[in-house]
């Protein structure tokens, strides 16, 4: 007997088999949308690749299907909504995976599915007040306050993307919401930031002498890794950006600490994994108390790596409780 767990991300798909511990057994990962945005491509290719692993380790029978996926989402219904990074809506994959697998499926967004792997195998096993955020092509976050996993009435309690980060409608999120902090950190918008720092505050001169204009004249263009590099190399306007991007995180995850309380804020996302503390994780530590009423949480990098979402799947399959039961009739 088996459990999968499913990670359904803006960029990759990872499918995993785990057996009666949570133990992964095996793994697979996918683009999600390899060509442009056929849903039914994408849940034929999902269903295949479980198949394919399955296959391989000779597994007779799963017992449940785990899903932590992008949102927001109708959990009732098992639909991937509309995502602010995903150029595809209503995607039914809990009623999909239902069918051609005949066991059940418990679909939660993905980062509270993180929250969850945290709690049960991760950084929040000694901890009822967990937090996990993620910083990757979108801001998300999971809470967990007092032993509960918070979900709202859709399922969409933990959008912290979303804060308002700045009521002056500087930028304009993917969702369409304006001075949303997903606007100006995530990795899909620091260009468009970088572009409006330098146009606004530092100057197309400053830019102009900049490592960063090595990588492309357009400021808009410019990702994480270029700044991190240039940071690395002495860039003063790097060291501004990144000094600005601490800052609106800071009041980011500040905001969550004074709204959930929690003991330990993980971290995950590609952002936070693939750079270096110093640069990304450690100014918001250093930042976060110039926002904060509550008690300072831990904040960390979390120590289950990319595989936070699909443990906590493989969590939510093995422990379909966790999920209200309003979500699951
Ligand atoms: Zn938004």
């Amino acid at each position: 007997m088996v459990y999968i767990g499913v990670d359904i991300g803006a960029t990759w798909v990872r499918c995993a088999v785990a057996d009666t511990n949570g133990k992964i057994i095996a793994k697979k990962k996918i683009r999600t949308l390899p060509d442009y945005g056929d849903k039914n491509v994408m849940l034929l290719r999902l269903k295949s690749t479980i198949r394919s692993l399955l296959k391989n380790l000779d597994a007779k029978s799963v017992e449940a299907i785990g899903v932590g996926s992008i949102g927001p989402l109708d959990m009732r219904r098992g639909i991937i909504l509309r995502t602010p990074n995903l150029p595809i809506e209503n995607i039914p994959v809990g009623e999909y995976l239902k069918k051609e697998f005949n066991v059940p499926v418990y679909i939660v967004n993905d980062c509270t599915a993180a929250v969850i792997g945290e709690r049960f195998f991760g950084a929040g096993k000694n901890t009822e007040n967990i937090v996990y955020i993620t910083l990757s092509s979108g801001i998300g976050g999971g809470a967990i306050v007092d032993g509960n996993v918070l979900f709202g009435k859709d399922g969409n309690a933990v959008e912290i993307g979303h804060i308002v980060v700045d009521y002056d409608r500087k930028l304009r999120c993917g969702c369409g919401g304006y001075g949303h902090w997903e606007a100006y950190t995530s990795g899909k918008n620091i260009g468009i930031f970088t572009r409006f720092l330098v146009e606004n505050v530092y100057g197309r001169d400053k830019y102009d002498v900049s490592i960063l204009s090595r990588y492309s004249k357009d400021p808009s263009n410019i990702k994480y890794p270029d700044i991190v590099t240039a940071a690395k190399e002495n860039d003063t306007l790097a060291f501004q950006i990144i000094e600005e991007i601490a800052e609106i995180n800071a009041a980011g995850f500040a905001t969550v600490t004074n709204v959930y309380d929690p003991e330990i804020i993980s971290v995950g996302g590609s952002i936070a994994l693939k750079n270096p503390s110093e640069l990304i994780l450690k100014p918001i530590g250093d930042k976060i108390e110039e926002f904060l009423i509550n008690r300072k949480p831990k904040i960390l990098i979390t120590p289950l790596g990319e595989d936070v979402v699909i443990m906590g799947a493989v969590a939510l399959a093995m422990n379909p409780d966790i999920i209200p039961k309003k979500f699951r009739d």
